[in-house]
């Protein structure tokens, strides 16, 4: 098999079989902190990477407004600013960037196929999955209206902007119950909106948010509607909707914030790889391996815990590791 040589294949390598299919050492997939990261150290590893973009380039952070948590920003960046940064970095290293959706994967081959935009095929030796998760939201009209001007999907990112002011967090999860707690620590007040009349959350994080004198819970709660001049003012919500009791409640509010779970963007490969209930991509503790030899994933995909954009960038440069060394030793290997 001589897949693997010579290391600097070049660019417009072909299938031999079927021209149309272009080859490529180090296909990465998405274009958020995960996958530009690894675009950055496997460009310099010389492993020539090709990076899809997916349909949201710059991924999650493009709809953040301000990102102040990330290292080596001491002033703080917008996050579409930060994600060009990164995109910059990457082209620097000649990491070739293409807009495009993978909208199917074979993995059954050593030569790893993936399809973008349904007919596009690309045959790569390593495949860095890095195509994030997309929060949930509740399918207002008004968390459009108000996207950056009140509504967020990430305590951590956004709470700071909310100091001293009332916020409330949807969700009864772990996710909502730490979000809650940690926006306690910086606001005034917190409502937390459950849509039941109990946490879902664990025992630990339930006694957590239920012995905090910030945190008011609207138990059987739902949001039907957000108001505000120039952003988010309050929220309409209905209490025990579908009942006699049913009572429509309005709170005053600042910022409102979504914490009913993610999507990781997995579908796509779920058919080849091992996904978590929830369709995370599970990875070999310590590793970003996959089940599949050659086939990585990095960032968001593959971590239902921290979801952070600095976890991602760093996991994205594990996978570039993680696939250089796995053609050393393929390539060794054959020699
Ligand atoms: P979960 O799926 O666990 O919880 C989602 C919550 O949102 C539930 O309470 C659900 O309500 C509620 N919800 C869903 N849809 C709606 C809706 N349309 N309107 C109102 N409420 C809604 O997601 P999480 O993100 O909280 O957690 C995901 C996974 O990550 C879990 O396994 C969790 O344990 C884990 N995690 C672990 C952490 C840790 O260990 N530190 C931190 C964060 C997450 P209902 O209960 O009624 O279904």
């Amino acid at each position: 098999m001589d897949i693997f040589k010579p290391l600097d294949l070049s660019r417009d390598s072909h299938n031999t079989e079927d021209p149309s299919i272009e080859r490529v050492h180090c296909l990465i997939i998405g274009s958020g902190p995960a996958g530009y990261t690894a675009a950055i150290y496997a460009a310099r590893a010389n492993l020539k990477p090709v990076l899809y973009t997916g349909l949201q380039m710059g991924g999650q952070l493009t709809t953040t407004t301000d990102v102040e948590n990330f290292p080596g920003y001491p002033d703080g960046i917008t996050g579409p600013g930060m994600m060009e940064d990164f995109k910059k970095q990457a082209e620097r290293f000649g990491t070739e960037i293409r807009f495009g959706i993978a909208t199917n994967a074979d993995f059954s081959d050593k030569l790893l196929r993936v399809t973008f935009d349904e007919n596009n095929i690309i045959e790569a030796d390593t495949v860095i999955i890095a195509t994030g998760a997309t929060a949930r939201y509740l399918g207002l009209e008004a968390e459009s209206r108000y996207a950056g001007m009140g509504v967020s999907a990430c305590a951590t990112c956004d709470g700071f902007f909310y100091k001293g002011k009332d916020v409330a967090v949807v969700g009864g999860g772990d996710t909502a119950a730490e979000e809650a707690t940690y926006l306690a620590g910086l606001c005034r007040k917190v409502y937390l909106i459950v849509r039941r009349n109990e946490l879902r959350a664990s025992k630990a994080m339930q006694e957590k948010v239920l012995n905090n004198p910030k945190i008011d819970i609207l138990w059987e709660h739902q949001t039907v509607d957000l108001f505000g001049e120039n952003g988010v003012e309050g929220a309409v919500l209905v209490k025990k909707k579908g009942t006699p009791e049913e009572e429509i409640v309005k709170i005053k509010i600042d910022g409102f914030f979504l914490a009913i779970g993610h999507t990781p963007n997995s579908d796509v490969f779920k058919v080849f790889l091992e996904t978590d209930v929830t369709g995370y991509i599970k990875t070999i503790p310590g590793t970003t391996k996959t089940t599949i030899p050659g086939v990585f994933a990095a960032g968001d995909v593959q971590d239902p815990v921290y979801r952070q954009a600095v976890t991602a960038a760093g996991s994205g440069c594990m996978a570039a590791i993680d696939a250089e060394r796995y053609l050393s030793e393929c390539l060794n290997n054959t020699l």
